[in-house]
């Protein structure tokens, strides 16, 4: 249950000028920028979802963190 409470918690859309708000479960994260609405981040490619899949599924997450305690 705390990683669905983490994945509907409120950011800051980190694109200058910006300043919406989103849930990170409709945020795209950009490395070394930060969230960014979906708004920014516009149509994504084909391939985006092979990407980001794995680390957005907090399903996903949580067996790793599992695995390793
Ligand atoms: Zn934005």
């Amino acid at each position: 249950m705390d990683a669905a409470a983490s994945s509907s918690a409120t950011i800051t859309c980190a694109k200058p000028g910006c300043g919406a708000q989103t849930t990170l479960a409709e945020a795209t994260y950009i490395d070394g920028c930060g969230h960014i609405c979906p708004d920014c981040a516009g149509p994504l490619p084909a391939w985006w979802d092979d990407i980001t899949a794995p680390a957005a599924d907090p399903t996903t997450v949580h067996a790793k963190v599992a695995s390793t305690a």
